[in-house]
């Protein structure tokens, strides 16, 4: 009896004919051709190098840096990034992996002498597969930029400089005892492009730092109209609370209304100049633009973090090596991790393929501009890499951002407006999962860096 209402019930599933077992995923007749060669590809990669070594420390700054490291200091610290090296390339792929780009940041890494830079680039050369065509990008001050270090590092393959001058006016820097002035800075710079022809420079430059204002802001662009940098980076002061700055009170800044009408006038002055902004806070001439932050911003790839404090998103794991800002971790500590043969890790997770949705996301946002068509989250490479509209994702957090007017979609792309590009950090925050959310809000905190 049983088996005749099962037979009822589902033999007009069962097609004799067509009948077969179930072995492969994606099904054989349907798949394309491929080559063997796609299948033996390994996917390039990006890695960032941090030297934390720094000629002053800057009261705002919450980067791991020590205050000028003896030569002896960095000889071994350089042989210990050798050795990180060494740990990824016995235990991974990265060996095979092509480098994309190569980013030397810190702290300052002009700190280096030139022949420890190039010991460097010799240790990093032999152990990794440059691609032709690397990206390579070096951080600096204005008053570490020699000749000597700036014909080294145009000697072994620097293609891109970024200057962290934060500002042209001198009381601003004088009241952060930045060790150069305006016209040092600028000085730098000319002889960083006439001297030794580097024709990708980036300048970083900060507002809401005490003693700014919108009126000797504006110096600062003025001075951009005429030195014109390839590139252009403005980064909103952040209190962080560890920090000397931090410390102090908001009458020692301009008002957050202030900085709004600094950003925005520079937003304007920079598109009205030519550039494209690339990201909320950058800003590129044509054919100029900053690879190592497109792949891991717009195109979501990994990035590998050498050093101590250096992040990394890995092998499928987001995580960052030891040397908080303000913890008590030395560069002994990290040394002596890698002598030992352990990767220096601190703390991190693997990402679940939500965490991975949402890492896209939330730097895919940032990459919006006034001016880039292209900028934002693109919905097709989205779907592509996840295998779901980005809108079946977060249709909350989109729907909201667009009641705010704080989003607009084109046909291919979901890009921040004018008035999200202001609050992008805020936009980019609420593409964190629920879960990511749930564990901020336990810690009391809005982005997570703990207000370090
Ligand atoms: S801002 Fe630059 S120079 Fe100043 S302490 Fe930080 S890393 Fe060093």
């Amino acid at each position: 009896m049983e088996t005749d209402r099962i037979i009822k019930n589902v033999a007009r599933f069962r097609d004799v004919e067509k009948y077969s077992f179930i072995v492969e995923y994606v099904p054989p007749i349907i798949r394309p051709p491929l080559k063997g060669q796609d299948v033996l590809a390994v996917p390039p990669l990006d890695v960032y190098v941090h030297i934390p070594d720094c000629p002053y420390i800057c009261d705002f700054c919450s980067f791991y840096k020590v205050r000028k490291m003896t030569d002896g200091q960095r000889d071994r610290y350089i042989g210990a990034l050798g050795k990180e090296i060494g740990l990824y390339i016995t235990q991974t792929n990265l060996g095979q992996r092509p480098i994309s780009t190569l980013f030397f940041g810190g702290g300052t890494p002009t700190r280096l002498t030139p022949t420890q830079f190039s010991v460097l680039m010799g240790i990093l050369r032999g152990k990794l597969r440059f691609s032709r065509g690397i990206e390579i990008t070096v951080e600096s001050t204005p008053d570490t930029l020699s000749n000597e270090i700036l014909s080294a590092m145009k000697q072994e393959g620097v293609n891109r400089l970024s200057i962290g001058v934060q500002d042209f006016n001198d009381d601003v820097l004088e009241a952060r005892k930045r060790g150069h002035t305006g016209k040092e800075a600028m000085d730098a710079f000319q002889r960083a492009r006439r001297g030794y022809g580097f024709d990708r420079i980036n300048i970083d430059l900060i507002y809401r730092l005490p003693k700014q204002s919108p009126e000797n802001w504006r110096k600062n662009l003025d001075i951009i109209a005429g030195l014109r940098p390839d590139y252009v980076t403005l980064y909103h002061l952040r209190k962080e609370r560890r920090t000397v700055l931090g410390k102090l009170d908001e009458s020692h800044f301009p008002t957050k209304e202030q900085a709004i009408e600094m950003y925005v006038n520079a937003l304007e002055f920079l598109v009205g100049l030519g550039y494209t902004q690339i990201s909320a806070n950058q800003f590129a001439k044509p054919g100029k633009e900053f690879v190592q932050q497109e792949n891991k911003w717009h195109l979501g790839s990994e990035l590998l973090g050498l050093g101590i404090s250096a992040y990394s998103c890995f092998n499928g794991y987001s995580y960052r090596n030891i040397g908080k800002f303000g913890g008590t971790d030395t560069i002994d500590d990290y040394i002596k991790k890698v002598e030992s043969g352990c990767l220096p890790i601190e703390s991190g997770e693997k990402l679940t393929p939500l965490d991975e949705m949402c890492r896209f996301a939330v730097f895919a946002i940032k990459t919006s501009g006034i001016n880039r068509p292209d900028g934002g989250i693109d919905k097709r490479l989205f779907r592509q890499r996840f295998g779901l509209p980005v809108e079946f994702v977060f249709p909350e957090v989109l729907e909201k951002l667009k009641k705010d007017e704080l989003i607009e979609e084109t046909g291919t792309h979901i890009r921040l407006t004018l008035p999200g590009l202001v609050i992008a950090e805020e936009a980019a925050a609420m593409f964190y999962s629920d879960e990511i959310r749930k564990r901020l809000r336990e810690k009391n905190d809005l982005f997570g860096r703990g207000g370090l």
